[in-house]
């Protein structure tokens, strides 16, 4: 990858932003409403529109489904500076992203540290292009925060392991083509020991996936089955019982991505605003001022910590048990935006519908309550904060 200088990276730019200007079409300019205005690729692809055919497509001849990836991978090759040029330019003309799949923010990442180049090629460049879509196999009806209690096995067969167990909260499992999953390998070692990372084909015999209804009446979850599933032992992901460090690798970005405070077509103060007005010049309401301002002010320092963790991310020190950090603080702001916007909103506010026009602000604010359980609880990031950041001693 390139250091670009400052030249080069205004050139960059300006090369990014015609491209963009040329190539993102006007309706893939407008803020994601529901589920159906992500593509997350697939062996049966569905895309919603051609336009948002067109624009994974343009976006994938340029590598920048993965901007950072290497190019030998799928991916766009992009130095640091220049993805943030791009995300910038692609942020300020409001493009969405092309391809939205745990491959990119889960597996993926723990491909390119512990995948064989074999793996590499064939995994990374699937998930680039968008021709498999993935799903998680961590969570089990008796190992959730507790997740090196999984008792899903893999059995030692030879040339195969033998896969027997259940997973459940398994997101669109009932979509998937594959699943990255923990299963128990020595049944004596100690729990976190004994666990190691298999990739399996949901399509193999033996798995089955059960879709759990939520109260809403839609639900992105299953239940997922394995009955005497036979995986080839290439589909191993590192080494044989010492899965746990890929699967807590793995966590880092899932909560990284996780705790990303997502931008939104319309900033805090904005919808107060327009929900409440202005008297003299400020916001009408000066509870709601306050509170917005504290909030605003949370999220740019957020933003910069996030910033320098990057930096340093690059400067060969990743985050680690930091991401616990940004995952708990990044989700309790998220929770606090809604709040704030449903009070702010008041009955307008009192809407529901699953539909993606009507009911949006109570739709994402029961979502957020989500944000803070999957990938791990914030009692957990609280947890693991004291214990490896502030090196607090346990109990
Ligand atoms: C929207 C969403 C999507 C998900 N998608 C997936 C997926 O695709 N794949 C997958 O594998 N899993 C998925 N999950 C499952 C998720 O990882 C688990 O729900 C999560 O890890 C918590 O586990 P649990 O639900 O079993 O709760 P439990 O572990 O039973 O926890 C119950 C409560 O006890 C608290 N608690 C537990 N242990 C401690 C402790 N030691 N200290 C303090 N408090 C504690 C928790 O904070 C929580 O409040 C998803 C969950 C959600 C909400």
């Amino acid at each position: 990858m390139s250091t670009a200088t400052q030249p080069n990276i205004d050139a960059f730019r300006t090369e990014t932003r015609a491209w963009l200007e040329e190539h993102c079409p006007e309706s893939m300019r407008t803020p994601v409403k529901g589920f159906d205005d992500y593509f997350w690729g697939g062996r049966q692809p569905k895309f919603k529109d051609e336009d948002q055919k067109l624009w994974f497509e343009n976006m994938k001849s340029k590598g920048w489904t993965v901007p950072r990836w290497p190019k030998e991978y799928g991916g766009g090759g992009l130095s640091k500076a220049e993805y943030k040029v791009l995300k910038e330019e692609m942020e300020s003309l409001g493009c969405r992203t092309p391809l939205f799949s745990f491959g990119i923010h889960m597996l993926g990442p723990a491909l390119l540290n512990f995948g064989t180049e074999e793996q590499k090629k064939e995994h990374l460049t699937q998930i680039a292009n968008g021709e498999i879509w993935w799903c998680q196999g961590y969570s089990e009806p008796g190992a959730g925060s507790d997740l090196a209690g999984l008792q899903t096995s893999a059995e030692d067969k030879g040339d195969h392991y033998l896969v027997n167990g259940q997973k459940v909260w398994t997101s669109y499992a009932d979509y998937a083509d594959k699943i990255f999953c923990l299963v128990r390998t020595d049944k004596n070692a100690p729990k976190h020991t004994g666990i190691s990372f298999l990739l399996i084909d949901m399509k193999a015999e033996g798995v089955t996936t059960r879709p759990i209804k939520l109260l809403s009446g839609s639900s992105p979850f299953c239940e997922t089955f394995f009955d005497n599933v036979k995986v080839p032992k290439e589909n191993l992901v590192g080494t044989e019982n010492e899965g746990w460090t890929i699967a807590k690798y793995l966590l880092t970005h899932e909560r990284s991505m996780i705790g990303n405070v997502a931008k939104m077509d319309k900033t805090l103060d904005k919808y107060a605003v327009d929900a409440i007005g202005k008297v003299n010049g400020k916001l009408a309401d000066p509870v709601n001022r306050v509170e917005t301002a504290k909030w605003l002010i949370d999220e740019a320092a957020f933003n910069l910590t996030l910033e320098r963790a990057l930096d340093e991310a690059k400067a060969g020190s990743p985050p680690g048990a930091k991401s616990s950090f940004f995952k708990y603080y990044g989700t309790e702001l998220n929770k606090r935006r809604y709040e704030l916007m449903m009070s702010t909103g008041g009955f307008d506010n009192l809407i529901w519908g699953e539909n993606a026009e009507e009911g949006k602000t109570p739709r994402e604010f029961c979502r957020t309550k989500a944000n803070s359980i999957e990938g791990g609880t914030s009692e957990v990031q609280l947890n693991i904060i004291a214990k490896h950041i502030l090196g607090l001693p346990k109990s």
